[in-house]
């Protein structure tokens, strides 16, 4: 069976605790994220890492899931997660997040949101 990669090893972003980058640039919050464990078979946040907010995919502090969802789902990792796990399997949402929620705030609260960080 092939190993399932995280994030951090298909993306090779270095912002994992390990991570080339991490001294200089920080540890990415998809790389500590425990309520992900295991979640699409990764470790930490590293196959959900769409779900999680604050990531730095890109170089730049990313929103949360509803300011990242857009650009996440046309994501190469996200499809191959998405493809790895298959329908059945497939998880988009961290334990306890839900969609409707999220997708519901307003783009004034988001970007206060985003001002915050
Ligand atoms: S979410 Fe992006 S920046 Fe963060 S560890 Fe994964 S690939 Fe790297």
């Amino acid at each position: 069976m092939a190993t399932k990669l995280n994030c951090w090893e298909f993306k090779k972003c270095g912002r994992e605790p390990s991570g080339v980058k991490c001294k200089e640039k920080g540890v990415c919050p998809a790389t500590t994220e425990t309520s992900c464990i295991n979640i699409n078979g990764g470790k930490n946040g590293g196959r959900i890492c769409w779900a999680i907010a604050g990531t730095f995919c890109g170089g730049i502090v990313q929103g949360d899931f509803a300011q990242k969802s857009v650009s996440c789902m046309s994501c190469d990792f996200f499809k191959l997660v998405k493809l790895e796990e298959g329908d059945k399997k497939f998880t988009l949402l961290k334990p306890g997040q839900k969609y409707a929620e999220i997708s519901k705030k307003t783009p004034e609260s988001r970007n206060i949101s985003l001002r915050k960080r």
